[in-house]
């Protein structure tokens, strides 16, 4: 209301802002002009003209046209998941829909809901039978109760009532649930919201009569803007040869979802993807992280070669998986695991892993309703170390905090989380819960080795803080085989590795924390994460600090990082003098392969070379020619 200051002033109009005045047809002729003269006389202040620069800034500001990529064009993005798939695009975006907010009548607006609810249910269960993952099928069941839930029918239905059409009750009954979970802060509820926002969709293009684009017969490429996680639980492997995203980084959900499932993928390829014609031939290289679109015959046909090799490259690798990885000079370097879990240890074994090199305790504290005593958590580390069977364990102490919360920690709402309380920064605020997870450690490993880490040390303070705790419960709970280390994530831990070095029995370097920190690229952002690029000479350099330090004083060095496993990244970090390399469990056997392909000293000049460029880009066009 124009009358009322308070509302006027809740608008937060700016200078130069465009307003809109909307009136009451009885009164508008005379109201609208004497309003419009009132505003642009300053409503009783003194107030400059706007000079006409308005358009001016406008054009300036306006986001470039996107226009869809043409026959032939190569674009590229992120290297996400390694492999060559080619196939038609399937293009999957979130769809717009009209629909009237009138209904027809309410006999007639029930009956569309029910229709439309039982052909999202009838979806569900179909996709359900066909999911053979556990986690999969309990994200539908999840999504079958909501669609049930008695509250939010009745509310539809009071809306229904009132004259609203179908489409516009369930959305907006929808929408003020998702915000109201949103609204709380909490990382578990904001994932439910967005399944109640997935459900929502998929009733309301039913409503709407739009079915999904049916997928190809054939296998796909799977185009999409980001995958989320219910996105990932419909997709059918056997089907989706490969995933483009238009954003996101290699330590996007997208990019990590991908190389668990072992397809090939590019994300943060830009949104011009997006506008490619569905049925397009795409090919795409999950290594080199490039896209051609309709790709000449002789270039699809040289790329499936490409492919037929390294899928043979592949079994070779797996057949010695068993064996250390050494390069052709005799080289070795460890190839270890990382972890998530206790369970599916033996496994994680089978598959090469020389020992634990990262286990993410954080995740087992996540898996459990509540925090997990001492005496579960022993349970659970003794049985990573039985599995292990003499193997080293590298642990890291809970890595909570900023974007990564517990349900039931509550920790205060941060306005930067990433620059905030978490890792080591948090656990030091919490002693009693650092003090029973190293108990727990120390009470499992027994004469076992045990490496235990902190994370996101930045500080010299932080590290001692956290050796005395160990020191102490040392003295009451005998370990035989014990080091202890740092995790390098903060730029200045590195650059303070002569010091550390000095005190520490290891370094693990986590490139997705330190490559974020030292490119200031949130790993997360939508758009910008496809430059947190870990080979960027910046990173590359603070590697190398973390390397000769540790060498110096006779300690070792591991990369437990995703840029570990990135097939090009292995020459430079083997180059830089890495001792050890953790790895997820299916990409171990190719890591040992690449490693026996390579020359160590070769590796080292490389390493130098790669030291000297100015861009990640350049340090990846260097690899590509050696
Ligand atoms: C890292 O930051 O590289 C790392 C291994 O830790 P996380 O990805 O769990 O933060
Ligand atoms: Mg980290």
């Amino acid at each position: 209301s124009a009358k009322s200051l308070s509302k006027l002033l809740s608008l937060g109009a700016r200078r130069g802002q465009m307003l809109e005045i909307i009136a009451e047809p009885a009164i508008a002729g005379d109201a609208l002009p004497a309003l419009l003269a009132a505003i642009e006389a300053g409503l009783g202040e003194e107030v400059e003209a706007l000079a006409p620069v308005v358009e001016a800034v406008i054009e300036v500001m306006a986001e470039p046209e996107l226009v869809p990529p043409a026959v032939g064009a190569l674009i590229h993005g992120v290297a996400a998941a390694p492999g060559i798939a080619s196939g038609p695009a399937h293009i999957q975006v979130l769809r717009e829909f009209d629909y009237p907010l009138r209904g027809e009548s309410l006999p007639i607006e029930r009956q569309r809901l029910q229709q439309a609810l039982a052909n999202v249910n009838h979806e569900i269960e179909a996709l359900t039978q066909r999911s053979p993952a556990k986690a999969i099928r309990e994200i539908f069941v999840t999504h079958q109760e909501m669609l049930a839930d008695p509250d939010l029918t009745d509310e539809v239905d009071q809306r229904l009532r009132q004259g609203e059409s179908a489409a516009a009750a369930w959305m907006a009954v929808i929408d003020a649930a998702a915000r109201q979970q949103e609204s709380l802060h909490d990382a578990l509820l904001a994932e439910r919201a967005a399944d109640l926002r997935d459900i929502g969709r998929r009733v309301l293009a039913q409503l709407c009569g739009e079915a999904d684009v049916p997928a190809p017969q054939q296998p796909y490429v799977l185009v999409m803007e980001e995958v989320g996680p219910s996105d990932v639980a419909r997709l059918d492997p056997q089907r989706v040869a490969g995933i483009l995203t238009a954003r996101g980084g290699a330590t996007a959900h997208s990019a990590i979802v991908a190389r668990a499932l072992g397809i090939p993928a590019v994300v943060g390829a830009g949104d011009a993807v997006l506008l490619i014609a569905p049925g397009t031939p795409l090919l795409l290289d999950g290594q080199r992280g490039r896209l051609t679109v309709a790709p000449a015959a002789d270039q699809l046909e040289r790329a499936l070669a490409e492919r037929d090799r390294r899928e043979q490259r592949l079994q070779a690798a797996k057949a010695r998986r068993l064996e250390p990885a050494i390069t052709r000079d005799g080289h070795a370097i460890e190839v270890f695991a990382n972890i998530g879990e206790s369970a599916g240890i033996e496994a994680v074994v089978d598959q090469g892993a020389e020992g634990v090199g990262l286990l993410r305790t954080e995740l087992i504290f996540m898996a459990h309703p509540q925090a997990p005593d001492e005496a579960v958590q022993e349970a659970e580390y003794r049985r990573v170390l039985d599995g292990l069977a003499g193997r080293p364990l590298v642990v890291r102490t809970l890595d909570v905090g900023g974007d990564k919360p517990l349900p039931y920690w509550p920790i205060a709402k941060e306005e930067n989380p990433f620059l905030g309380v978490r890792g080591i920064r948090l656990t030091l605020q919490r002693p009693q819960v650092m003090e029973s997870q190293l108990r727990a450690l120390l009470r499992a490993a027994g004469d076992r080795p045990l490496r235990i880490m902190f994370p996101m040390v930045g500080q010299l303070e932080e590290w001692r803080q956290a050796r005395a705790m160990v020191e102490r419960l040392r003295e009451e709970i005998s370990v035989s085989d014990l080091q202890l280390g740092i995790m390098i994530e903060v730029p200045s831990a590195a650059l303070l590795a002569p010091v550390l070095a000095q005190e520490v029995d290891f370094f693990s370097v986590g490139t997705n924390d330190l490559t974020q920190y030292t490119l200031a690229i949130d790993r997360g952002h939508p758009s910008l994460s496809a430059q947190a690029d870990g080979l960027h000479p910046a990173v590359l350099q603070l590697i190398d600090i973390t390397v000769r330090a540790a060498h110096a004083h006779g300690k070792w060095v591991g990369v437990c990082g995703e840029l570990a496993a990135d097939p090009q990244a292995v020459a430079l970090l083997l180059g830089l003098g890495v001792d050890e390399l953790s790895v997820a469990a299916r990409s171990i056997a190719e890591v040992k392969a690449e490693v026996r392909d390579l020359n160590f000293e070769h590796a080292q000049k490389l390493a130098r070379q790669a030291l000297l460029q100015g861009s990640a880009g350049a340090v990846r066009a260097l690899l590509e020619t050696r």
